[in-house]
């Protein structure tokens, strides 16, 4: 009796563990299609609210930022580690 319960809970943790893992693999690029469309971002720079699909972006460690103008896209640019929160 004991035995057959641990196999059960085991299989349970193991469909748990699949699950979440094809989730979030099937959610990855979903959320990256939704944000380039017409989310709305903030400008990591002066912290304005813009939407993705209108503003000027830049790629930094493989992730695209949003600005709301040129200029506060080269300040980024120029020193991109003071506006990434790591
Ligand atoms: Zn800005």
């Amino acid at each position: 009796m004991k035995k057959s319960i641990s196999a059960i809970i085991l299989i349970g943790l193991a469909t748990i563990a699949v699950k979440s893992n094809a989730t979030s693999m099937i959610d990855a690029p979903k959320t990256n299609l939704i944000d380039s469309a017409k989310k709305v971002v903030t400008d990591p720079v002066c912290k304005m609210k813009i939407k993705a699909n209108a503003s000027k972006t830049t790629i930094y460690n493989k992730v695209t930022y949003n600005f709301c103008s040129e200029s506060c896209k080269q300040k980024f640019v120029a020193e991109p580690a003071k506006y990434v929160k790591k």
